[in-house]
């Protein structure tokens, strides 16, 4: 009998759900979202090479799937498919993998096994931690497979040691993080928000964002802008796009100039009340005050040189769950 805990998880739990759970054996399958950064404020790097955040994450409704099996004498291996599936390396050191041997290590046996199938929709390298999302699903997905001895509080640590976003991958909702990010406070937000992504032809490495940041400003924001967390409590989506803000956006368009032309042009279209490039970028968000307009703002978008694609998500959604 798994832990009561991973009720926690499952998508809609109603009693039907509940009891088909205790059936699943063989295969498990968690969605994970996205996130934007409506806030990130961050300050100068610290003698241990992290930068203390103030971040305000929350969770979009553009998704990774993963899909565990078990696996004969402890081979874990994955497959990985969908958008830019061919830009994550295949040598082991894929985040789904590196979570799986992890959740194992700490908490299960070493004979124990599993095939990893990820399908992926949040695009590689985009600032909206893809990679972070499937380590969260993962530690869950090997967790239930393996019917391991965890609980939320061990998979957030887990998550932690992973990467600054994957606990928030395990979150969801809208939260403070602190720290370097890992340090969640959930918050209190009314309302729902309409956002349109627009996807940059190229990457930008996380890494290369923060080392121009280092090189140029050095110093950032210490907190989050004045009234910001009033806002999203009051559901004042206006006065959220307002204050839209990300000390990591003027190095990422130092790397990649185009995409302020991706923000103005966005900025200035109806229904468009905040434009901000999500986390490292190059992902440009745009939040609207409704849905209405969002199609059309998404349409005109695309049509610029730098832009790949585009998307309409909503958020907050909860963070990783398993599907019946
Ligand atoms: P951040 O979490 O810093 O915002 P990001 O969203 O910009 O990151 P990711 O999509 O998480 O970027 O990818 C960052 C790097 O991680 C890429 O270079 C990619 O090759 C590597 N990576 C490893 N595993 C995965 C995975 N399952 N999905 C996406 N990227 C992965």
């Amino acid at each position: 009998m798994r832990g009561a805990w991973v009720m926690r998880y499952v998508e809609n739990m109603n009693s039907q759900t509940a009891g088909d759970y205790e059936a699943w054996s063989d295969l498990v399958r968690v969605r994970v979202p996205a996130k934007v950064n409506v806030a990130l404020c961050v300050g100068r790097r610290g003698d241990d090479g992290y930068h203390p955040l103030h971040t305000v994450f929350q969770a979009l409704s553009l998704y990774d799937q993963v899909e565990v099996t078990p696996a004969d004498e402890g081979a874990i291996d994955v497959d990985i498919t969908g958008e830019d599936a061919e830009e994550i390396p295949r040598d082991g050191t894929d985040l789904a993998t590196r979570a799986a041997r992890l959740v194992r290590e700490r908490y299960g046996r070493p004979d124990q096994g599993a095939h990893i199938r990820v399908t992926k929709s949040i695009p590689v390298a985009a600032g909206l931690a893809g990679g972070s999302a499937d380590a969260a699903a993962t530690l869950l997905a090997c967790s239930v497979l393996w019917d391991l001895d965890t609980d939320p509080g061990a998979l957030q640590a887990l998550a932690g040691e992973l990467g600054a976003d994957v606990p928030f991958a395990l979150l969801g909702g809208t939260a403070l993080g602190t720290g370097r990010g890992t340090e969640l406070l959930p918050l209190l937000t009314r309302g729902r928000y309409h956002w349109v992504l627009a996807f940059a032809r190229r990457g930008l490495s996380t890494p290369s964002v923060y080392q121009r940041f280092d090189d140029t400003a050095g110093e950032g924001r210490d907190g989050l802008p004045p009234g910001l967390l009033e806002a999203l409590a009051s559901g004042d989506v206006p006065g959220v796009g307002a204050r839209l803000c990300n000390d990591l956006q003027g190095p990422a368009l130092e790397l990649y100039g185009e995409l302020a032309q991706t923000l103005r042009y966005g900025q200035g279209l109806d229904g468009v009340v905040g434009a901000v490039v999500s986390g490292s970028g190059p992902t440009c968000a745009f939040l609207l005050d409704e849905a209405r307009a969002a199609k059309a703002v998404a349409d005109e978008v695309a049509r610029l040189p730098e832009v790949r694609g585009t998307l309409v998500a909503v958020g907050p959604v909860p963070g990783a769950q398993l599907l019946g």
